[in-house]
């Protein structure tokens, strides 16, 4: 069974994070130099206190236009986060993602922010189950 905390051995407990008082354009700046989907905005304290997505940024920028990126990431982010745990299978992620229709699940270990699953990350994980399920398949009717 394919797990978060085997996903986070081979992926890292790495997270990117954002202030709340950062503005958007940090925000996209970062979002956009790293490579990355979603950041965790966090307190001074480390807490998990919203996360926002490159969805955010561009639902806003529709909206609001391009003075968006002077607001600050705390009035665009989305408070209500939920989270899993190592714990947790792929699938539970897998189904937490498709009923909450997001992309990033932060993994909370000891009620600390210890890293984060994507969509693509659960996706990479589950193929590469299925394909070891798959050739040992293979080898148990080649020996039968
Ligand atoms: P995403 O698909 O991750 O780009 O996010 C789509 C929307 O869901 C955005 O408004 C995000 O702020 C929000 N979102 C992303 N991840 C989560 C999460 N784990 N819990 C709650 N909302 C989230």
């Amino acid at each position: 069974m394919v797990t978060v905390a085997s996903i986070l051995a081979i992926k890292g407990n790495a997270v990117l994070t954002i202030a709340p008082h950062r503005t958007m354009r940090e925000a996209v700046e970062m979002l956009a130099e790293r490579g990355v989907g979603a950041l965790v905005v966090t307190g001074v304290d480390g807490a998990v206190l919203g996360i926002l997505s490159e969805r955010d940024a561009v639902r806003v920028l529709a909206s609001e236009g391009a003075r968006m990126l002077d607001s600050t990431v705390a009035r665009i982010m989305t408070s209500r986060v939920k989270t899993c745990t190592p714990f947790d299978t792929a699938d539970d992620v897998m189904e937490m993602m498709t009923a909450g229709r997001f992309r990033h699940v932060p993994v909370m270990e000891g009620g600390k922010l210890s890293g984060i699953v994507s969509i693509g990350d659960v996706v990479k994980h589950r193929l590469a189950a299925f394909e070891s399920e798959h050739q040992a398949m293979r080898e148990y009717i080649a020996t039968a």
